[in-house]
């Protein structure tokens, strides 16, 4: 990718958007003006590196706009729907997830975003780790708003039982939550400023988790939750084999 003048790039660097415009190109190298990002590079107003490492500096062209603040925050990753081998839509996965089958040969892309299984046993194997089957839930984008107000701008992943308590979850429930929702800053913070409540790991790993998921629900009281959500994914969990669970959150 060649730089151009009057073109605007962006990249995301720890969490948060910088914009710039290119404003010139010459003796091999670019300089550009900040339109957006963190307050240093603001005040500094113009960048500068050598035109053969702008595009390994992570720069990509971006659309010109007044406002770039929704770039900001954690990365609104793309979703991918999945069809049933009939083509019937049966449920929505991450981009990690759709590598994985692809990778795997279990799909295949029939157009953009959208993934048909080719083999019916994996699709029977997802439908009975849960019990209602195929719900809605399946079928949500998960990653467009803040669950708890509704804002689709500086959103964040916010882990509902937190990493470091992971660990008190084994496998392969593990596997089996759904653990990740999206919050905007303003809601993230005001879930931080809560004191955590003293939740004792027990052996009742479903106990455990639901009381982390409680707890999201009494200080955020989230109005946007997508449909069908809970913290454990997997209805069925006696038809689990293994750690693999094909009804996962966006993550
Ligand atoms: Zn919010």
């Amino acid at each position: 990718m060649h730089p151009k003048i009057g073109q605007v790039y962006t990249r995301s660097r720890n969490g948060k958007a910088e914009v710039v415009r290119v404003v010139a190109i010459a003796d091999e190298w670019v300089e550009f003006r900040y339109l957006h990002g963190p307050e240093r590079a603001m005040r500094l107003g113009i960048g500068r590196c050598k035109a053969k490492n702008f595009a390994s500096a992570g720069w990509k062209p971006t659309e010109e706009r007044e406002d770039y603040s929704h770039l900001d925050g954690a990365t609104r990753f793309d979703t991918f729907q999945v069809l049933d081998t009939h083509g019937k839509p049966i449920l929505r996965c991450s981009a990690k997830r759709a590598a994985f089958y692809l990778r795997k040969k279990l799909a295949r892309e029939v157009s953009s975003g959208v993934l048909q299984f080719n083999d019916p046993q994996i699709e029977e194997r997802i439908r009975t780790m849960s019990v209602e089957g195929f719900t809605e839930f399946f079928l949500e984008v998960k990653n467009d708003r803040c669950v708890s107000c509704g804002a689709t701008s500086d959103l964040t992943r916010h882990h509902v039982l937190p990493k470091r308590h992971k660990k008190n979850v084994p496998q392969p429930w593990r596997s089996c939550l759904s653990n990740v929702l999206f919050v905007c800053g303003a809601c993230h913070r005001k879930y931080e400023e809560t004191p955590e409540p003293e939740v004792v790991p027990t052996a009742d790993w479903q106990a455990y988790v639901r009381a982390w998921r409680d707890h999201f629900f009494n200080v955020l009281q989230p109005k946007c939750v997508p449909a069908g959500w809970d913290i454990i994914s997997v209805k069925n969990l006696e038809a689990l084999s293994s750690a693999e669970c094909g009804a996962r959150n966006a993550e």
